[in-house]
């Protein structure tokens, strides 16, 4: 019985292990049988066509593109011709619609991209324009049309400060100012501060600006919204009004009748050393004028709007101005190599009255510079000169709340900067 019983386990067991297993999906040697239906890992919806979303364009599939760089003197003629497009294309294309015209008044250095399909058919026209605006041509049905496509710009503010070590020039360069900001600030603060002489160790500045982005990326400064300068322990204050106007905290404006110095600092030889001798006489000595040493050629400029009195020659003062402002007031340029302006001839602040020469009684050349109050000489970078127009009223009780504003952002990013030194900020 036993026997029996072993010998039928014994079978069973055999057979089971025989048997192929009933769990035997997905074994390679899987047979599937006709008229049956298994499903397929497959996710339709994944693969569905999207239509496209408002403002979404369909991509130009495929396209070879060849870029070409305008040089100088070449015609949109040219370029097609360097490109392989026959006049025949160019007619077309410019001729397509307003916008396509635009591209004959190619500048050197102008970008355009040509995109041809595999038949060498100008498909697409792309021309960068600036920092947020492209224009665009594309070939649909037979036929060209112009779109300009606009990135909007972003605004940021961003701060700059120093204390100036060297020059002013240096210290605004270190603090990451453009050559434009720095020949700015030197033009916001040119009527109470003489840039080319007057600028010491110690003195210093800080500068609220606007900062520009596209798509995350910077594409340049905007204007400069607050600047303070400390030159020989005054303190100078400028914001920009709405208008665009630059004014001190008090509403008074930053221009006023005579600039500080009639020539542009940078190209002024630096008098750092205050103990330096006269640039042109090698000693010290009174004198009547200021004395600025810089390249012939300098442009000189008008210190304020006036008449010349008169533009002459003679063996002392070699070519030189004089200009009448007021009945008070008179400036003189002397010792030029050219004078741009005639007598009695009507000028404005900043206009080029001459260029700096080495003429007359001189040992170098040097811009000799007089300023008359009633006949009297006057040491034109101290003199006190008549009071800048102020705003008057609502105008300017509107403009102290918007420089008080201003001014508090630029206190803060100063004391950010002082908290956290050395920060950049906004600057990639
Ligand atoms: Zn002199």
């Amino acid at each position: 019985m036993h026997q029996i019983l072993i010998t039928l386990l014994s079978a069973i067991v055999v057979l089971l292990i025989l048997l192929p297993g009933s769990e035997s999906s997905g074994h390679p040697d899987r047979k599937f049988e006709i008229g049956k239906a298994y499903p397929l890992d497959i996710d339709f919806e994944a693969n569905q066509l999207r239509p496209l979303a408002k403002d979404e364009k369909l991509i130009v599939p495929q396209l070879k593109w060849k870029e070409h760089t305008v040089k100088s003197g070449e015609s949109l003629a040219v370029v097609f011709d360097k490109v392989g497009l026959s006049p025949g294309a160019l007619y077309r294309l410019v001729n397509a619609d307003e916008g396509t015209k635009s591209l004959t008044n190619l500048r050197p250095g102008d970008i355009l991209k040509f995109g041809f399909d595999e038949n060498s058919e100008l498909i697409q026209l792309i021309q960068p324009k600036n920092a947020t605006e492209t224009l665009v041509i594309t070939r649909t049905g037979g036929t060209y049309h112009s779109n300009q496509e606009t990135k909007s710009v972003d605004t940021q503010l961003n701060f700059a400060q120093a204390i100036i070590t060297s020059s002013f020039w240096n210290a605004a360069d270190k603090a990451g100012l453009t050559a434009n900001q720095i020949m700015e600030i030197a033009g916001i603060f040119g009527w109470d501060i003489d840039f080319a002489l007057d600028i010491r160790q110690g003195d210093s500045f800080s500068v609220l600006f606007e900062e520009r982005f596209v798509e995350g990326e910077p594409i340049g400064r905007g204007n400069i919204l607050a600047a303070t300068f400390t030159n020989l322990g005054e303190t100078f204050t400028a914001v920009r009004s709405k208008s665009g106007q630059y004014f001190d905290q008090e509403g008074r404006a930053m221009r006023k009748a005579f600039l500080r110095s009639p020539i542009n600092f940078r190209y002024v030889s630096s008098n750092f050393n205050p103990r330096r001798l006269h640039p042109v006489t090698g000693r010290v000595k009174a004198h009547r004028g200021t004395d600025y040493v810089a390249p012939v050629g300098t442009p000189i400029w008008a210190a304020g709007d006036g008449v010349v009195m008169k533009s002459g020659y003679n063996k002392f003062n070699g070519n030189y101005v004089f200009i009448r402002h007021s009945s008070t007031y008179v400036t003189k340029y002397l010792h030029m190599t050219k004078r741009k302006v005639k007598t009695g001839q009507r000028v404005k602040q900043g206009q080029t009255v001459g260029t700096l020469g080495g003429t007359g009684r001189v040992t170098g050349p040097h811009l000799h510079y007089e300023f008359l109050v009633n006949g009297v000489h006057k040491n034109p970078r101290t003199v006190k000169l008549p009071q800048a127009q102020s705003l008057k009223g609502a105008a300017k009780a509107q403009f102290k709340k918007h420089a008080s504003e201003r001014l508090s952002q630029l206190s803060q990013f100063s004391h950010f900067i002082a908290d956290n030194s050395p920060l950049v900020y906004n600057r990639s």
